[in-house]
């Protein structure tokens, strides 16, 4: 894919997102790794509604900006899980409702805060989601802590914030984020039921097969 068609799936992407409320205001930050080398991130203080191809910030490989608007101030939650993940391609960072109520549980595990319900959840987030504890947003020392929670773990939730997906292409990071925020849904709307969670067995098989 080239520059140019990546800065457009970007922008079609963060649109679709926004439109869908999967992200309000200026809330969530999404970035993707160029074949040609160096980042594409979305501006500081942008809708994700309302991106322009042409000003998205242009970071080189050492994240640092080389074009386009101001990159967002959480570029270190990117930059943090393409240390941590070589294979990453993409990281989408949304405050999107449902994860982020979870997100301000007191009693979270602290593991896997979203037990696996479906196998979708299963097979775009992975086998568990470590929840980072809070820190103010643009705080440069939760970059070591995200690092380490993301070493093994595709996505993490951030406490009293929201959730970082990444994945190996911008749209299966995108995918990934869309599946966790359904998945946090049915969490909450399953609270005290005692739902019937896949088991451990069925997790493995589904990361055998989809992993
Ligand atoms: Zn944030």
């Amino acid at each position: 894919m080239t520059e140019a068609e990546t800065r457009r799936l970007l922008c079609d992407l963060a649109a679709s997102l926004f439109v869908r409320g999967f992200s309000v205001g200026s809330a969530g930050n999404i970035s993707v790794k160029l074949e040609e080398g160096g980042y594409l991130m979305t501006p500081t203080n942008s809708s994700l509604g309302r991106l322009d191809p042409a000003r998205l910030s242009r970071l080189d490989a050492d994240f640092v900006p080389v074009g386009g608007d101001r990159p967002s101030k959480e570029v270190f939650l990117h930059r943090a899980f393409y240390a941590a993940r070589p294979g990453a391609g993409a990281v989408v960072h949304l405050h999107s409702t449902m994860a982020t109520a979870i997100a301000c549980l007191p009693d979270l595990d602290q593991d896997n805060p979203i037990p696996p319900l479906t196998p979708y959840f299963v097979m775009r987030v992975g086998r568990r989601m470590p929840v980072v504890p809070y820190y103010r947003p643009g705080d440069a020392a939760m970059e070591p802590a995200v690092r380490a929670a993301a070493a093994d773990a595709r996505a993490i939730l951030l406490a009293n914030h929201g959730p970082v997906v990444s994945a190996a292409t911008l749209t299966d990071a995108v995918y990934a984020a869309e599946e966790l925020e359904e998945a946090a849904k049915l969490f909450l709307l399953l609270r005290g039921a005692q739902p019937r969670l896949l088991s451990a067995a069925q997790v493995e098989d589904l990361l055998t097969n989809f992993g």
